[in-house]
C-alpha cells in the first residue's frame, strides 16, 4: 500500500491517512462495514475472489472490509517505510502474531529485559512449549546484548522505553547487530507512536503497536497493529489470515476516530506530564523520576538523540517508603483512576513491582538505596496541570512522611 503524502508534517497525514474516496464516498470517514458475506455477482466472480488475496478486495470477511483497510492504511501512512500494516484484536495478539510470523521449532528469540510483562508471558510459556528457546538482555548494555546471538536466532523484541520503568535504549544499535546476525527485529512502539520514534526508518524490521492505548485514546476499544516493509508484512499478512486474527469494523471505525487527534493528545499529555515530573523531581519524598522527556535524567540523552516526541506515561519511586504508604498516596488520589492500560483521555496511577519480573538486567538498578523500590506509574491524560498537580500534592500529605 502507499505512503500518501510521507513529505508533510504528522498533523496533515494524521487528518488525510486512510482516507480513500473509493471507501469513503462523500463522507467524511469511512462508514462502518459490517460483513461476513461478500456476496459475488456469479460463479466466475466467486472464483477470481479465492484466488486473488490482494489487499483491498472484498473475499470473506476475515479479510476485512473498506473501515479496516481504511484504518490498517492510516497506520501504513504514518510509519515511513513501511509496505503495510496488519491489524490485530489486541495489542498482545499484536506482539504474538509478529513473533509467529519469523519463529519456528529450534529458534531462539532475544527480549529485551524491561519488556511488557505479557511478552514475557508468550515467550516463557507458549512460545517455550513450540521449542523457542528465549534469551533475555539488558537494554543498556549492547556487549552483552550482542553475546547472546546464536546461528539460531530470528528475532528480537525491543521495547523502549521500557513501559514500567522507561529505559530508554539504543535502538538503532540493537536493530543493526540483529541485521547483521539476520534476525528479524521487532519494536513496541506503543509508547512512542510512529510521530515519536518512527521504528522502520531507525532500522527496525516490524513496528508493533497497542491501538488500545494512544491511537483508541478513549479507554473504550482492544486492538493492535504491526508495520513492516513488504517482505515481512506478507509473512505477517499470511500468519494473521492462518491464525484468523480479525477486528471489528466498529472497533477500526473508533480507532480512525482517536488517530484524528493522536498528535495533539501527546503533544498535550507530554507537556502536563513534563510539568508533573519536574515538579515531583523537587520533592524530598521522590527518589527517582522515570521519565525520560525530563532534562537531566538518565534516559533524556538517548531520548533527545532518537525521538520527535513523547506521551504522558511515565514513573516514578518513592523515596525509602513501603507498599502500604504507596497504597495511602495512590488511594487518596482523586483525579487519577487505578487500573492498567494507559494512553486515554484520563489520568491513571499503578502501582508497580519490577523486580520480580527481571532476569537479565537487576532492579533496582546500581546506583538506588534498597528501599527505594516502590514505584507508581502514572498516564497522564486531558486534564488541567494543576489540578493534576494539586491532586498529587494532597495524595502525598495523606501518605504522611515516613
Ligand atoms: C498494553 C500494552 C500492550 C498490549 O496491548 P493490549 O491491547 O492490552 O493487548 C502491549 N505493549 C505495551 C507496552 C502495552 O502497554
Amino acid at each position: 500500500m502507499s505512503n500518501n503524502g510521507a513529505d508533510k508534517k504528522a498533523g496533515t497525514r494524521l487528518v488525510g491517512a486512510g482516507r480513500k474516496p473509493e471507501w469513503t464516498g462523500a463522507v467524511v470517514n469511512p462508514p462502518v462495514w459490517r460483513a461476513s458475506t461478500h456476496l459475488y455477482e456469479n460463479c466466475a466472480a466467486l472464483k477470481e475472489g479465492t484466488q486473488d488475496n490482494a489487499d483491498g478486495r472484498f473475499f470473506y470477511g476475515r479479510r476485512g472490509a473498506p473501515t479496516q483497510w481504511a484504518l490498517a492504511d492510516a497506520l501504513t501512512e504514518l510509519e515511513p517505510c513501511a509496505f503495510g500494516t496488519v491489524l490485530y484484536p489486541s495489542g498482545v495478539a499484536a506482539i504474538s502474531g509478529a513473533l509467529m510470523s519469523v519463529l519456528s521449532p529450534g529458534n531462539t528469540l532475544l527480549v529485551t529485559d524491561n519488556a511488557y510483562e505479557p511478552s514475557r508471558l508468550m515467550a516463557n510459556g507458549l512460545f517455550k512449549r513450540l521449542g523457542v528457546e528465549t534469551r533475555y538482555f539488558d537494554p543498556l548494555d549492547l556487549n552483552a546484548y550482542r553475546a547472546l546471538f546464536c546461528e539460531n536466532t530470528k528475532a528480537v523484541l525491543i521495547e523502549s522505553p521500557g513501559s514500567l520503568t522507561m529505559e530508554v535504549c539504543d535502538t538503532p544499535a540493537l536493530a543493526a547487530i540483529a541485521r547483521e546476525h539476520g534476525a528479524v527485529s521487532m519494536i513496541d512502539n506503543t509508547w512512542a507512536t510512529p510521530l515519536g520514534f518512527p521504528a522502520l526508518q531507525h532500522g527496525c524490521d516490524m513496528a508493533i503497536m497497542a491501538l488500545t492505548k494512544h491511537v483508541g485514546g478513549h479507554s473504550d476499544l482492544m486492538m493492535g497493529s504491526v508495520s513492516a516493509g513488504e517482505r515481512l508484512y506478507k509473512r505477517l499478512r499470511q500468519t494473521a489470515q492462518t491464525l484468523g486474527h480479525v477486528v471489528s469494523p466498529d472497533d477500526a471505525a473508533l480507532a480512525l476516530r482517536g488517530l484524528r487527534t493522536l498528535e495533539l493528545r501527546l503533544q498535550k499529555q507530554t507537556s502536563t506530564a513534563l510539568k508533573i515530573a519536574e515538579w515531583l523531581q523537587k520533592r524530598g519524598d521522590v527518589a527517582h523520576v522515570l521519565c525520560p522527556m525530563l532534562p537531566g535524567s538518565s534516559d533524556y540523552d538517548l531520548w533527545e538523540r532518537d525521538f520527535a516526541g513523547a506521551c504522558g506515561l511515565f514513573s516514578f519511586v518513592l523515596k525509602g517508603r513501603d507498599a502500604d504508604a504507596r497504597a495511602r498516596l495512590i488511594d487518596a488520589l482523586e483525579l487519577f483512576g487505578i487500573g492498567y492500560s494507559w494512553g486515554g483521555f484520563e489520568s491513571l496511577a499503578l502501582p508497580a513491582n519490577p523486580a520480580p519480573i527481571r532476569s537479565a538486567a537487576k532492579w533496582p538498578p546500581e546506583g538506588y538505596e534498597a528501599n527505594d523500590k516502590q514505584v507508581i506509574r502514572l498516564s497522564i491524560g486531558l486534564e488541567d496541570a494543576d489540578d493534576l498537580i494539586a491532586d498529587l500534592s494532597q495524595a502525598f500529605d495523606v501518605m504522611g512522611p515516613a
